[in-house]
């Protein structure tokens, strides 16, 4: 998609900008990125481990059929203080411990017969089986995750292990939400039945906390050219603009407008996408830099598709993420039921993901167009039915954007 070609290109150049951090406990930098690599504090693991509980031996014993010696129990927690096994010796040994020197496997316990201090096997094994060598996972000093990785929870795991309390990530990014239209009312009054509350200030700001965003939602602009500059004016401190409502055709849809008079650079104007279509992308000037800007349309699939399309990735690199997996998320699965051919436009069409580890089934959702939120209250991400690609089969392999 050229649109998102032309987001990508913004947001390879943001990246080399300097962005404040800030040190976060552990669990709180979950989501956010990561502003300084977490390094291995020493060899992982930090002594040949035991993978299995059973008997460290030497594997050359193994062949001769002969019984060995057991000299000792081991178990996690505890240092070998003992001598360096000797040939026909086996220690007794449980997952997690140092296999003592002099030992190069470990025979697992359902594969011995014990008598006394005596173990027998039928087995044969190769020097090194379920033993994790010192340093074999990494090496002390070593980078285990980059900085600019969005921080996930193997990632927390892995700061964990290395003596993290903390983490340096970046400041979340200030993402102004503004959304348009004569018709909203706040959550928490009574619309009158002309009325409809403003639920897109909401699905924005809530798509960008999950990217790393700082949203503030700012008050419903009406549908009138000087209160969006203005509203717009006041916005320009934040570092990203999401507005919504007002960038289609229709005689009071002035956003476009305000914006072109405040000196925006438009990078597109619509996009051959459904829904959504006529997403705009941006900047204006501000501060001696420039805001991006995204104006989303009002109906809130079409908000919240093209938010995950076009506005996420560029936040994400706001965030200070690397390239890699910054962008939306893509995968395949199997089309539950036939999708007819509608042509001109790549569609996007509620749907819900099912399905086990050996065949992931996609369902499309019934709607009524894209002003239907209950439909995307029922989706847990979207199927693309791309420009040309006629009808789609039930059965077929198709790609699906996941929220
Ligand atoms: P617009 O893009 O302004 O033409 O609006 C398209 C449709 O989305 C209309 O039905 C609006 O009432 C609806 N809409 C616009 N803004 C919002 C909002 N903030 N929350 C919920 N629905 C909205
Ligand atoms: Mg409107």
């Amino acid at each position: 998609m050229d649109a998102a070609r032309t987001v990508g290109e913004h947001t390879g150049s943001l990246r080399v900008q300097g962005r404040s951090t800030e040190a976060v406990p552990l669990l709180g930098s979950l989501g956010r990125t990561l502003a300084a690599p977490v390094l291995a504090d020493r060899d992982q693991p930090p002594f040949p481990r035991s993978t299995r509980d059973g008997f460290a031996c030497r594997a050359a014993d193994l062949t001769s059929g002969n019984a060995l010696h057991v000299v000792g129990l081991l178990r996690a927690g505890d240092p070998w203080t003992g001598p360096a096994l000797q040939p026909g010796q086996a220690l007794e040994i449980m997952t997690g411990a140092p296999v003592p020197a002099g030992a190069d496997c470990v025979l697992m316990v359902e594969h011995a017969a014990l008598n006394g201090s005596l173990i027998r096997t039928d087995r044969q094994l190769a020097a090194g089986e379920n033993i994790v060598p010192a340093g074999a996972e990494a090496r002390s000093g070593s980078t285990i995750v980059p900085a600019g990785t969005r921080i996930a929870p193997p990632h927390i795991a892995a700061a964990a292990a290395c003596g993290y309390p903390t983490l340096s990530v970046y400041s979340r990014p200030r993402v102004a939400i503004l959304s348009t239209g004569d018709e909203l009312v706040p959550v928490d009054s009574r619309p009158l039945s002309h009325q409809i509350r403003n639920s897109n200030s909401y699905s924005i700001a809530a798509q960008a906390l999950e990217r790393g965003g700082a949203p503030i939602l700012f008050p419903i602009v009406r549908d009138d050219l000087a209160a969006i500059e203005d509203a717009v004016g006041q916005a320009l401190d934040s570092d990203l603009l999401i507005l919504s409502g007002g960038v289609s055709m229709g005689k009071y849809d002035f956003v476009e407008q305000a914006l072109l008079n405040l000196r925006a650079e438009f990078f597109f104007t619509g996009v051959r996408i459904q829904p959504g279509r006529p997403v705009v992308f941006g900047r204006l000037p501000a501060n001696g830099g420039y805001r991006y800007f995204f104006g989303l349309p009002g109906n809130p699939v079409s908000t919240m598709v093209t938010f995950a399309l076009f506005a996420a990735p560029l936040l994400a690199a706001l965030s200070g993420r690397t390239r890699e997996g910054s962008g939306p998320t893509f995968a395949q699965a199997c089309l539950a039921s036939s999708i007819p051919a509608k042509s001109g436009l790549t569609r996007f069409l509620p749907a819900y993901l099912e399905g086990d580890a050996e065949h992931a089934l996609v369902r499309p959702i019934s709607w009524q167009g894209s002003g239907d939120q209950a439909a995307a209250a029922r989706t847990n991400c979207f199927l693309v039915a791309p420009e040309d690609a006629g009808d789609l089969s039930a059965g077929s392999r198709v790609s699906i954007l996941l929220l």
